[in-house]
């Protein structure tokens, strides 16, 4: 894992401020700072030189921050990790710094749609993006021209929670020299850790689960050191980087990732099995069940199956916006992640104005809904979404 080269000095920096008693805290303080005082002139002389990594100002990098850094990337099992003030700043400074004009990027065309929109304004500075289809981001052998030089893609996929195997897209993108970044979002470290099957970067919307508050807008990557080594500058110049008082509230929140995506992953399943024996429910998809068709490949790539659950009330919007609206426990939001359970309708959200084809090449219909489980009893939920389907 990656530590810190330059590990702030806390003693110093305290009793400079006269509170010699607060000299060793057993949590990282917020550096709420936006600059650091310099030794002298030779340790200055020698950070310009790269000589030693000082600290110097906050938006090139922060202890609060560095804190969470080391967490993600004990989380991931990763050289290094970065962390930003979104997910989608995660995204834009990791395509910053890794794609230049004349390239091609490829991405999985079942996306999260922001990335999707993002991937588009390339064009703009001409990189060609090319969007796969669910196939052809299992296998891309076929789609890798020697001008690839990205392949961006998730799994679990939202909201259809259908999987690809990780291992298979990386091994084949490693082979033709394609950098491979995988959203890993909906997962979480917990469920999935993508760098041991093979991928060059996992990127997170720590909005999600890694915060898991609904309370911290904020985004990482995570990677081998020479990865993350050229993503690091392009987020000191884009000025991406977290702030301390959130960066706190995260590190904070990753100490009990573990034991949140537990219980999410448990709670699911109950849900999940719960509707699957339900006669109004037309179909669910848990990629827990048996029954989902990528089932196999989460239970071999994935140590728990998360926290999402997806089911169709037979195609009609008129029946799944009824339950909605009927939904008390359960709360009507956009998001997911977090300690209280969310719903949301895809057709109004991340599908929201898509064409009857484009829904049917997702795999989305108009009666889905999704479902973020929380950390609610399973029987108060199982009791809401009784009297919402009834
Ligand atoms: C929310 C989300 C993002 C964007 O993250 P923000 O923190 O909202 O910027 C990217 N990918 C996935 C899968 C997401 O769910």
């Amino acid at each position: 894992m990656s530590t810190p080269t330059h590990r702030p000095d806390t003693r110093v920096i305290h009793e400079a401020e006269g509170h010699p008693s607060f000299a060793h805290p057993l949590t990282t303080p917020i550096y709420e700072t936006t600059t650091f005082l310099f030794p002298d002139a030779a340790s200055l002389a020698d950070f310009q030189q790269a000589k030693n990594d000082l600290l110097i100002y906050s938006r090139y990098g922060n202890p609060t921050v560095m804190s969470a850094e080391a967490k993600l990337a004990v989380l991931e099992n990763a050289e290094a990790a970065l962390v930003f003030g979104s997910g989608m700043a995660a995204v834009s400074t990791t395509v910053m710094a890794l794609v230049s004009a004349g390239d091609e990027l490829l991405c999985s065309g079942a996306i999260y749609g922001n990335t999707m929109a993002f991937f588009k304004h390339l064009e703009r500075f001409g990189v060609t993006v090319r969007f796969l289809t669910l196939d052809e981001t299992r296998d891309p052998s076929p789609v890798i021209t020697p001008k690839a030089k990205l392949l961006w893609f998730e799994s679990p996929i939202n909201p259809t929670l259908r999987c690809i195997d990780i291992r298979q897209v990386a091994d084949v993108c490693r082979a033709r020299g394609v950098t491979t970044v995988i959203d890993s979002t909906f997962a979480s470290p917990v469920n999935q850790q993508p760098l041991s099957l093979g991928v060059d970067v996992v990127m997170h919307s720590a909005t999600k689960y890694l915060n898991g508050h609904s309370d911290v807008t904020a985004g990482a990557v995570a990677g081998a050191q020479a990865v993350i080594d050229r993503i690091r500058p392009m987020r000191r110049l884009l000025g991406t980087i977290i702030d301390p008082q959130p960066a706190f509230l995260l590190a904070r929140s990753m100490k009990t990732v573990d034991v949140r995506v537990a219980k999410h992953n448990a709670t699911a399943m109950a849900v999940a099995e719960w509707l699957s024996r339900d006669g109004r429910v037309s179909e669910v998809l848990y990629p827990g069940l048996p029954s989902h068709p990528d089932h196999a490949i989460a239970a071999a790539q994935m140590r728990g199956f998360g926290g999402m659950v997806t089911f169709d009330l037979g195609g009609s919007y008129e029946r799944a916006a009824r339950l909605f609206d009927r939904l008390s426990v359960v709360k009507r939001a956009a998001s997911l992640g977090g300690v209280e359970s969310l719903c949301s309708l895809p057709v109004l959200t991340s599908q929201y104005g898509w064409s009857d084809a484009d829904l049917v090449r997702a795999g989305v219909t108009r009666g889905m809904v999704r479902l973020s489980i929380g950390l609610e009893d399973p029987q108060d939920l199982i009791a809401d979404l009784d009297q919402a389907l009834s």
